[in-house]
C-alpha cells in the first residue's frame, strides 16, 4: 500500500499538517493566493509556520 485515498464527507476537512480529519466547523483555516490550509488545532499550525518561516528567508 503506498497510497491512501480518504473520502471526505461534506462537513470534514483533513488537517494540512497531521491529515486528521476534522469537522469543518472546528478546523483552523489560512487563505492565501491561490490555496486554502486546514489545521485541526493550534499545534499543527504552529507547526505550518515554522516551515514556512524557515523557507520565507
Ligand atoms: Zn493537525
Amino acid at each position: 500500500m503506498s497510497a491512501v485515498v480518504k473520502p471526505i464527507d461534506s462537513g470534514s476537512v483533513a488537517c494540512d499538517v497531521c491529515l486528521k480529519e476534522i469537522p469543518h466547523s472546528e478546523a483552523g483555516i489560512v487563505e492565501a493566493e491561490d490555496y486554502v490550509m486546514y489545521f485541526c488545532g493550534l499545534d499543527c499550525y504552529r507547526q505550518w509556520r515554522e516551515a514556512q518561516d524557515n523557507t520565507a528567508g
